[in-house]
Parts: structure tokens; sequence; C-alpha cells
């Protein structure tokens, strides 16, 4: 199989997606075993490339990439919280005080 790299890259993020949807669902079952079972990690995707244009205008070489396919300098800026409890968070978190102390009847989240 001699597929181009912006394919070995397409199903890269394929593979992790339907890895984080498994996982999503175990996580749904409350990590109850058996784990889901995984596909096997395809050979050919091993030694993948980042492969983004550097300054210099050749491609990255590193191979340590993140889910996305891309490396740690070049994986794109951080788009905030998505969730609307995360959202929350980032509210909360930048107050005078940081977030507000939980009070002693209450109920530690689960
Ligand atoms: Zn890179």
């Amino acid at each position: 199989m001699s597929d181009s790299t912006p394919d070995r890259r397409r199903r890269w993020r394929k593979y992790h997606e339907l890895q984080s949807a498994l996982h999503q669902q175990w996580q749904e079952r409350g990590y109850r075993y058996p784990s889901p079972a995984t596909p096997p990690f395809p050979d050919d995707l091993r030694g993948l490339a980042c492969g983004a244009r550097t300054k210099a205008g050749t491609p990255c070489k590193l191979t340590a990439i993140y889910l996305n396919g891309r490396c740690k300098w070049h994986g794109g800026c951080s788009i905030g919280p998505t969730t609307e409890v995360g959202k929350e968070q980032s509210r909360v978190n930048g107050r005078k005080c940081g977030r507000p102390k939980k009070k002693p009847d209450q109920e530690p989240d689960s």
C-alpha cells in the first residue's frame, strides 16, 4: 500500500477518532471491564511525520505527533473551551478569588 502522506494523515486522524469514540462509550459504561476491543494500529502509519511547512519552507520531520496528525509546534492554536461546562469553568477561573469554595454540606462531584 503506497498512500500519499495526506491520505496517511487522514487515516491517522480517522483511527484516533474511532479510538476516542470507543473510549467515550467505555467511559459512559463507567469503565467496566472488559475494555473495548480496539483495532490494531496500522503498521504503515508508524513513523508518520508532521509534514507541516516550516519557516524555512521545508516539511517538518517530527514524528512525535498528536492525534490531529501534527507535532507540538504545528498543531494549531487552542480554540479554548468548547463545552458549556468548560466555558463556565473558564469564566470562574478568571475571578479574583478563583473558584468558590465548596460548602461542607455539599456532595462531592461525581
Ligand atoms: Zn511539525
